[in-house]
């Protein structure tokens, strides 16, 4: 009592990230993570921020004794990094306990997309198979096709392992070529755009990869082309990705997120060749409780020796020289 560091939980967060927060830290909740809410009180006391929400510059700036974000999710787009590393703050993430999930969700929804499962079970409760016959035949299949994959990290190489498993051609795209995967490597995303015809996008959000598949890629892909997007909402030029689906410049696509969640943009949700996901891939049970236990496992490592267990590149420094 009174020693343990104060922790600070701004807006939601998984209730097995609040209950250890509360049985190892001293725990502090606020509404949302805004600079307006700091008071000098918190100001002094608040060590590290348990959160799965967004957390920009000025909010770290209002924190001086900030040592460590602990951020709830693989993709950190949400949280300014740079500048806290330049704060000498280190910001940790949960990588791998996610990937499988995240990775089986991805073929759920690739076979949705091509096979239109979703759309068959909504026939069939609607009575229709009774009184109309059974589903179309799909004009779309897995049989044949050549998967390019945008991003070959960890879930990347989760689900190119899986789709090996269906004996369909795969091809990747990433800033660098990888050594230890025998994949065929695409220069460019518009390379991999051209030699496929079956995209999975599974690349970080942020600047680097804005609206990186636009128009162009979309025609790349072709009038057999198949988009899912299982990686960030602002990777998709989503106006493009409408027009491309209603105009048959792709045939169809599968979409785990969006630019504006929970925001999905009404064109889509009225087009036939289109699965919608809200933001499920890594949403079980198993796999969230697997994120939570590494998220306070962060902040424990921090507190215990200056060890969080996956700090992210940016703050790689300070977590070499700090201990
Ligand atoms: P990794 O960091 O392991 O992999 C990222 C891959 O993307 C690497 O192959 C990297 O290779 C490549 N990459 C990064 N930036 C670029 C770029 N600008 N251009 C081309 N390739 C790039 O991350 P994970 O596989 O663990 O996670 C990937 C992303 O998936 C997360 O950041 C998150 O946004 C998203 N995600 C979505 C989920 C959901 O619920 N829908 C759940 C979990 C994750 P290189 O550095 O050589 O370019």
């Amino acid at each position: 009592e009174g020693s343990e560091p104060t922790i600070l939980i701004p807006g939601k967060v998984h209730p097995r990230v609040r209950e250890r927060v509360e049985a190892e830290f001293a725990a502090v909740a606020i509404e949302t993570a805004d600079a307006a809410l700091i008071t000098p009180e918190l100001a002094a006391s608040i060590r590290g921020i348990a959160s799965s929400t967004r957390i920009d510059a000025a909010f770290i700036d209002a924190l001086p004794n900030l040592e460590i974000i602990a951020h709830f999710g693989v993709g950190y787009d949400p949280v300014d990094a740079g500048h806290a590393a330049r704060c000498g703050v280190v910001v940790t993430n949960t990588p791998d306990v996610l990937s499988d999930e995240v990775a089986d969700t991805t073929i759920g929804l690739l076979i949705n997309t091509v096979r239109e499962l979703p759309r068959a079970e909504t026939y069939l409760r609607a009575g229709r198979w009774a009184s109309e016959g059974g589903y179309r035949l799909t004009p779309l299949t897995l049989r044949g096709r050549t998967v390019g994959i945008f991003g070959l990290g960890r879930i990347g190489r989760a689900i190119a392992r899986r789709l090996e498993g269906f004996g369909v051609e795969i091809l990747y795209h990433s800033r660098s070529k990888r050594e230890d995967v025998s994949y065929a490597y695409a220069e460019s995303l518009k390379d991999l755009a051209e030699r496929c015809d079956t995209l999975i996008v599974i690349v970080p959000g942020g600047p680097a990869t804005d609206r990186a598949v636009d128009a162009e890629i979309l025609s790349a892909l072709g009038s057999n082309g198949v988009l899912v997007n299982v990686g960030r909402g602002s990777t998709v030029d989503c106006d493009a990705l409408e027009t491309a689906l209603s105009n048959g410049t792709i045939a169809a696509a599968g979409l785990d997120v969006f630019p504006n969640e929970p925001k999905v943009p009404e064109g889509l949700t009225k087009l036939d060749n289109v699965s919608l996901l809200p933001h499920v891939a890594s949403a079980s049970q198993h796999t969230r409780n697997a994120m939570a236990d590494l998220l306070v496992d962060n902040l424990a490592g921090w507190f215990d020796r200056r060890r969080p267990v996956t700090p992210v590149p940016e703050s790689g420094e300070l977590v070499s020289t700090r201990h």
